[in-house]
């Protein structure tokens, strides 16, 4: 079964919003083992909008179309598809009368402009929309469906699952297939080292390995095609055990789960106590395990100690050591690891210093070098990175880092 996603609206061409609804309809048709092979942008004009469908329909089982349903000039999504299916619009008394009693409620007066509102396909239904005026609908062509969603997402979203859906499945669209996907997630090697380590994976059909490069972690997703439920969940469950074999010592959380989430779940579960000292993150790191919720049950103290003399003052880095080796240092970084800890009376600190550019780079300290330290009782250790990319991506690349370190020391000495 093949898809094609309709986008209409001149705002989206403008780049004013963003196409959250064809994101939402890619993810869940391709989770109910419908490909979507196109995705097409068009504006609110009837001529163009006309060819897009026409062209749809040439190569698609399924179009659904989105937005461009309202009572205004410039909504022709229904207009358009009625041309190009060559299905006429309809009077529908009972898409009339909901829309007449959804005015009433509201104490707004209903103009006739409203009407058009009410067409519906005359092969075809209307699908409902509890939470605004304009209803949706499905052109019937026998063989292959245009079916029109309107553009808010709250009204967009719970029309496709509660009405469009259903009528797909009821009139044997929806494959009797499922697709599941899982992520893995790996932080502390990169694409080119993690690639190599499961290249003949990649090449399996079902299920499919496809890796991810993201900002300083890589991800790799099982995605499996069964029968029901379980046996897709059983493929990926097996494709992960290989993985996690050969990879396993990277891999930090599943799907969903961000670095900073695992991290913190980590440490509390510990019983541990998190303190931060960041220059060149300015406070990334703890504004990324502060956004965990729960995190006021181990994170008790960040600081930003950016100056030289922040260092010496808050963290009590001796102004002699910034001055022998620098403020971005191994010495400095480790000294503030220390420091943070110290002072907060914590299990365990992570802290960096470094230089994120663009400006401000020596040719043996580079924009880029960042070095990162942890300190428990145990001791202390430092790691020293050299960063691609803009001053954001520097920041963001050690931020990522620290917290990786946090959770292997975590691991390691807990
Ligand atoms: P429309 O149905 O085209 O008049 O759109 C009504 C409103 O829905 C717009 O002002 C947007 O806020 C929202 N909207 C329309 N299309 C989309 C889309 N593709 N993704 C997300 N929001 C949308
Ligand atoms: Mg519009």
């Amino acid at each position: 079964m093949r898809a094609e996603i309709l986008s209409v609206g001149t705002e989206l061409l403008l780049g004013q919003i963003t196409d959250t609804n064809a994101v939402f309809l890619s993810r869940d048709l391709a989770a109910r083992g419908i490909d979507v092979m196109h995705r097409v942008t068009v504006g609110d004009n009837m001529g163009r909008a006309v060819e897009a469908f026409r062209t749809a329909l040439g190569r698609a089982d399924v179009v659904v179309a989105i937005g461009g349903l309202g009572p205004t000039e410039d909504d022709i999504t229904k207009e358009a598809a009625s041309e190009a299916c060559g299905v006429a619009l309809v009077n529908d008394p009972e898409s009339e009368s909901t829309l007449r009693a959804f005015f009433e409620r509201r104490g707004i007066a209903f103009h006739e402009g409203n009407l058009k509102q009410a067409l519906k396909p005359e092969h075809g239904v209307n699908l409902k929309n509890p939470n605004g005026t304009a209803p949706g609908c499905v052109f019937d062509l026998g063989d292959r469906a245009v079916i029109c969603l309107p553009g808010p997402p709250n009204e967009l979203i719970p029309m496709w699952t509660d009405e469009a859906v259903p009528w797909l499945s009821a009139r044997g669209y929806t494959p009797a297939e499922v697709l599941r996907s899982r992520t893995l997630r790996f932080v502390g090697i990169g694409e080119s080292l993690l690639e190599p380590k499961v290249k003949d994976l990649l090449a399996c059909r079902n299920p499919t390995v496809a890796p991810y490069a993201k900002t300083g972690e890589v991800h790799l997703r099982i995605s499996a095609k069964a029968p029901d439920e379980k046996t897709a969940m059983d493929l990926i469950a097996g494709k992960e055990a290989q993985i996690r074999e050969r990879a396993g010592e990277w891999l930090y959380g599943i799907d969903d789960e961000t670095l900073e989430m695992v991290t913190v779940r980590l440490c509390i579960a510990g019983g541990l106590k998190i303190a931060t000292a960041e220059s060149c993150t300015g406070g990334l790191i703890a504004s990324r395990i502060t956004d965990v919720p729960g995190s006021s049950e181990t994170f008790v103290e960040g600081l930003v100690s950016y100056a030289n003399e922040a260092k010496t003052d808050l963290l009590g880095v001796p102004a002699g050591l910034i001055e022998r080796h620098g403020a971005v240092s191994e010495d400095v970084a480790l000294a503030m690891a220390e420091g943070a800890r110290k002072r907060a009376g914590a299990d365990i600190a992570v802290a960096d210093t470094g230089i994120a550019g663009p400006g401000g780079g020596t040719p043996d300290k580079p924009v880029g070098l960042v070095w990162i330290a942890v300190s428990t009782a145990k001791g202390a250790r430092a790691e020293r990175n050299l960063f691609a990319g803009s001053r954001e991506t520097v920041k963001l690349r050690a931020s990522q880092s620290a917290l990786a370190l946090l959770r292997k020391t975590a691991l390691e000495e807990f």
